[in-house]
C-alpha cells in the first residue's frame, strides 16, 4: 500500500461551476478560418446542431451540449466576423439562424442539468478528497474508519450515479417537446425536421486540440456509454489499491476573463418593435415593451419583445398587466432583460422617470438595459446607469416627473455591453387589445 500513488484529486472536480466553465470552454476552441467559405461553415454549423441532436437522443448530454454551445457561440460570435457573411443569404443560413432559436433554450437547459450533475458527483468527490487528506495526514483514524468510510463511498457513489442517469433521462424527456417557440404566435415559423442520422463536419468538429503540439489545452473527454448521461464519473478510493481518475489528472482551473460584450439584441427587434407601434407614433404617443430572452452560459440574447397592455403620453408611457405578462415570459421559459420604448418626438435620450424605470430593472439585473427608439430623429440607443447613476437613484424619493441634477454620460450612459447582431431573429409578441 503506497499512499503516494495517490495525486491529489483536481481541484475543477471539486467545483461543479469551474467544471461547467472548462466543458464550455472546449466548445470555443474552433475558430473562423477566412479560408474556408461562409457558404461551406453554415452547412457545417448544421451538420453541428444534427450531431448535438443524435448524441441528445443516446442521452450523451455533455457530448450535446458541448457541440450545442459550439453551434451557437459560432452562430453567433463567429460568423458574423466573416467578411462574406453580410452579404451571403442561402437556405442554409435561414435554416441555420431558424434553429437558434431551438439551440440556445436547449444549450441553456444542458447547461443546467450538467451543474445538477457536476454538483452531485463533487459531493463524492469532496469525500474522496477528504479520505486522501486522512489518510496522508493520520493513517490510524483513516483504517479505524474505512469501515464507515466505504459504506459513505458507496451512498454517495449511488446518490450521484442516480443525479446522471436522471439529468439523461430529464434531457431525452425534455427535447421532443421543444421548442415552446412553436405555438408561440402568428410571427414563429415551424422548425425544420432534423434527421438523426448525419455525417458530422470535420471542419467544426476538429478543434485546436486535435492539432499536435505543446499548446494543446485539455479537454474533458468523457468515458461514456450509450444510455448513461454521458457524464464521466468514476469511483475514486485514496486507498493504494486503487488508482486516481487519470482523466482528470491534467484537467486545470482557467482562468476566464468577463465576457465584455455579454448582451445581444437582434437588430431586426427595433424594426418590427416600430411597425408594431406605429399607430402610437402617429399619433406622438409612446409605446413601450418587456426585452425578454435566455441567458446563454455568461451571456443573455433577447429574442421576444412583449407589449404589454398599457397607457402613454408623448412623453410617458406605462405598461399594464404585471402578472399576465409575468406568467407569458414564465411559460415560455424566458427571462425579463429589459426595455424599450419609442419616443416620437424627441430624440434617443432617458427622462428622469425613465431612469427609476431603469433603475428598477438594473436593481435587479445588472446587465438590463433600456433601448430608445427615437424614429422622428432616425436614432436607437441601448442606455444603462452609471454606477453614479445607481447611487443617485437609489437615494432618490420623488415620484412623477423631476429633475435629476446630472445627466447623460453621468447618471446613465450607452451600454458598453450591448452587441447588435444581424445573426438571429426577434420576435413581437403583442398582447395589446
Ligand atoms: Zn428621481
Amino acid at each position: 500500500m503506497s499512499v503516494n500513488k495517490n495525486k491529489p484529486l483536481e481541484a475543477v472536480l471539486l467545483n461543479p461551476d469551474a467544471r461547467l466553465r472548462k466543458l464550455a470552454d472546449s466548445a470555443e476552441l474552433t475558430t473562423l478560418s477566412l479560408q474556408v467559405s461562409i457558404h461551406r461553415y453554415y452547412q457545417g454549423v448544421l451538420d453541428l446542431y444534427k450531431l448535438a441532436v443524435s448524441y441528445l437522443d443516446d442521452r450523451l448530454i455533455e457530448r450535446c451540449f458541448v457541440l450545442m454551445y459550439r453551434y451557437c457561440w459560432f452562430c453567433i460570435t463567429e460568423l458574423p466576423k466573416h467578411p462574406d457573411d453580410a452579404e451571403h443569404e442561402s437556405t442554409e443560413k435561414t435554416q441555420a439562424r431558424e434553429l437558434l432559436n431551438n439551440a440556445v433554450p436547449l444549450t441553456s437547459e444542458l447547461e443546467r442539468q450538467i451543474l445538477i450533475v457536476y454538483e452531485a458527483q463533487a459531493v463524492y468527490y469532496r469525500f474522496a478528497e477528504s479520505q486522501r487528506v486522512l489518510l496522508l495526514e493520520d493513517p490510524q483514524a483513516w483504517r479505524l474508519q474505512q469501515e464507515t468510510a466505504n459504506k459513505r463511498y458507496e451512498e454517495l457513489y449511488k446518490e450521484a450515479e442516480e443525479v446522471t442517469v436522471r439529468a439523461g433521462m430529464e434531457m431525452g424527456r425534455v427535447r421532443p417537446l421543444q421548442p415552446e417557440f412553436v405555438d408561440f404566435g402568428p410571427n414563429e415559423r415551424p422548425l425544420p425536421q432534423v434527421p438523426t442520422e448525419v455525417t458530422p463536419s470535420k471542419l467544426l468538429l476538429t478543434t485546436r486540440e486535435d492539432e499536435p503540439g505543446p499548446s494543446n489545452r485539455h479537454v474533458s473527454s468523457p468515458a461514456v456509454a450509450p444510455g448513461s448521461s454521458g457524464s464521466a464519473f468514476k469511483p475514486i478510493r485514496p486507498a493504494a489499491d486503487s488508482q486516481p481518475d487519470e482523466s482528470s489528472a491534467n484537467s486545470s482551473l482557467s482562468d476566464e476573463a468577463v465576457p465584455e460584450k455579454n448582451y445581444a439584441i437582434p437588430c431586426d427587434l427595433v424594426e418590427k418593435f416600430l411597425k408594431c407601434c406605429a399607430e402610437n407614433t402617429k399619433n406622438n404617443i409612446q409605446t413601450c415593451g418587456v426585452l425578454a430572452g435566455r441567458k446563454l452560459r455568461d451571456r443573455y440574447i433577447i429574442t421576444h419583445v412583449l407589449v404589454p397592455k398599457q397607457s402613454g403620453t408623448a412623453d410617458y408611457c406605462v405598461g399594464q398587466g404585471e402578472e399576465e405578462v409575468s406568467c407569458i415570459l414564465d411559460n415560455a421559459s424566458l427571462l425579463t432583460l429589459g426595455w424599450i420604448q419609442t419616443n416620437p418626438k424627441s430624440k434617443a435620450h432617458m427622462s428622469p422617470m425613465d431612469f427609476h424605470t431603469q433603475h428598477a430593472y438594473q436593481k435587479i439585473m445588472k446587465e438590463s438595459v433600456a433601448v430608445i427608439c427615437a424614429p422622428a430623429h432616425d436614432e436607437v440607443t441601448a442606455f444603462t446607469m452609471t454606477p453614479r447613476g445607481m447611487e443617485v437613484l437609489s437615494e432618490c424619493k420623488l415620484t412623477g416627473n423631476h429633475p435629476h441634477p446630472e445627466t447623460y454620460g453621468e447618471l446613465y450612459t450607452t451600454a458598453p455591453h450591448v452587441v447588435w447582431s444581424t445573426d438571429f431573429n426577434s420576435y413581437i409578441l403583442d398582447i395589446r387589445d
